[in-house]
């Protein structure tokens, strides 16, 4: 293997990194990762790093599993890749099988692609053309709430209201109606901790109003259930999304529902939409921990109704596809990953392990740097403040938080930040003795950083 150097030199030459801009990225001194194995993952020079956001939200058992590797090497030898449009194969209808065991009743119908938006895009395209389809031609808008992320292709970025992430590409996106979140409602308690408790049915009023406002208009209503990962790890009560099915149904609206970052098993559910007693959408997609991290993969799914639109009629036909639908080797990636969260019997035999981590969560709490403080599953965040007790928040302009996430690698840690959070993702394979050395070390290194500025 090249030094340390010769890589970074090759990367600062050549490399335009996602989400960066490249002349900070010239200031930091990049980490090169050589390998992985469970929760941790290594520098060339064999330092370990808890990797506790699963690889960017993607790897649900660790890295480097024995039993997904072992798949996956079988499968480079059998078929590694084959045009999935007029040819099927064993190693998809295998995949389907052991979805077909977690899908809510009714969604049965899968199109796979091969990441989080293009996932998203499909799911727009289905809803739009769905309409077109069924005779409804006026109905080609879509609703989303303020902060939803659902990816950068323009279709996924028009349904987009990140502001920093979308705002810039606005002449190229399709208008849409966006609407205030549940939890921009004003609640007494201190803390969001996991929302549960915090419903007002005030919250549901403004999309209401948009859809009752707007029927004829509206092809469908996206979200990301429960849980919004980008916009902030913002958490709301499952109740809104029962008032939405409610409301969507008298009102001929379908809902999309985004599980890419929150579907199996993440938020303690299988999906994050089961939170929502009862609760099913009409097309939903997933992705990232689909093949527990290995490959890209995605799959919209809906229901017969959706799907028997597009049946029968050439101009009825869905016009979409991409190179690499159902690759054979992200296809036996996904099923032996789904075959393990079966035989694991998860999320439900790890109840346990989300109240031990939502604890030590709630236990920031004691520090006047922790403004709010919220969970699900195994996702948790805190906002990072200058004083809860007087109210004063860091400015941009501290990039406090990135300084945390500087500092965490220093301490064996990956620390990540969005705005004025840092936040766990951690993957299902974590320990309570993982979950203890992450918070000792996160406090350490939040106290280091914040000792320059008393
Ligand atoms: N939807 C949600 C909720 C996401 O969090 C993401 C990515 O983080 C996406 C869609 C886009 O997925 P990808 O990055 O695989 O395109």
């Amino acid at each position: 293997m090249k030094s340390r150097e010769e890589i970074v030199n090759i990367d600062r030459k050549h490399i335009w990194h996602p989400f960066t801009q490249m002349k900070d990225y010239e200031d930091i001194d990049p980490v090169v990762i050589t390998r992985g194995k469970g929760i941790f993952i290594y520098d060339e020079a064999g330092n370990e790093y808890y990797d506790t956001i699963s690889s960017w939200w993607v790897n649900i058992l660790g890295h480097c599993h024995p039993r997904i590797s072992g798949a996956v090497k079988k499968q480079l030898d059998t078929l590694e890749h084959v045009n999935f449009s007029g040819f099927t194969h064993p190693y998809a209808t295998e995949l389907i099988e052991e979805l077909n065991h977690i899908m809510p009743k009714g969604m049965g119908r899968y199109f796979f692609s091969d990441n989080g938006s293009t996932a998203i895009e499909v799911a727009i395209k289905m809803a739009f053309q769905y309409w077109l389809n069924r005779k409804r031609p006026s109905k080609q808008k879509f609703v989303m709430l303020n902060n939803s992320y659902h990816g950068d292709t323009l279709g996924a970025t028009s349904v987009g209201a990140v502001d920093i992430f979308h705002k810039i590409y606005k002449p190229l996106m399709f208008d849409g109606f966006r609407v205030k979140a549940p939890y921009e409602f004003p609640y007494e308690r201190e803390f969001t901790y996991d929302a549960m408790d915090q419903y007002d049915p005030a919250a549901f009023e403004p999309m209401r109003e948009v859809l009752e406002n707007h029927a004829d208009e509206i092809a469908a209503v996206i979200i990301e259930p429960i849980l919004q990962g980008a916009g902030g790890l913002k958490i709301y009560h499952p109740q809104y999304l029962n008032d939405l099915r409610k409301c969507a149904d008298e009102n001929d609206i379908l809902i999309i529902c985004d599980e890419v970052a929150t579907g199996f098993c993440r938020t303690g559910k299988m999906f994050a939409f089961e939170h929502a007693e009862g609760f099913v959408p009409d097309i939903f997609a997933v992705s990232k921990a689909l093949t527990g991290g290995y490959l890209p993969m995605a799959l919209t799914i809906t229901n017969e109704e959706i799907y028997s639109a597009f049946y029968g009629d050439a101009m009825a036909t869905f016009f979409h596809g991409h190179s690499y639908t159902g690759n054979p080797l992200a296809c036996v990636a996904a099923t032996e990953t789904m075959k393990i969260l079966r035989e694991l019997k998860m999320p439900q035999s790890c109840g346990d392990l989300f109240d031990y981590f939502q604890q030590k969560v709630r236990d920031m709490a004691q520090f006047d740097f922790v403004g709010d403080i919220r969970y699900k599953g195994l996702i948790g965040a805190i906002d990072i403040v200058k004083s809860r007790k007087d109210g004063i928040n860091f400015e941009p302009s501290d990039k406090i938080t990135f300084k945390i996430y500087q500092e965490s690698l220093k301490h064996g840690l990956v620390m990540r930040h969005l705005g004025n959070s840092i936040y766990w993702w951690l993957p299902m394979v974590v320990t309570k003795d993982d979950i203890d050395e992450i918070f000792k070390r996160t406090i350490v290194v939040v106290k280091k950083v914040l000792a320059e500025y008393v």
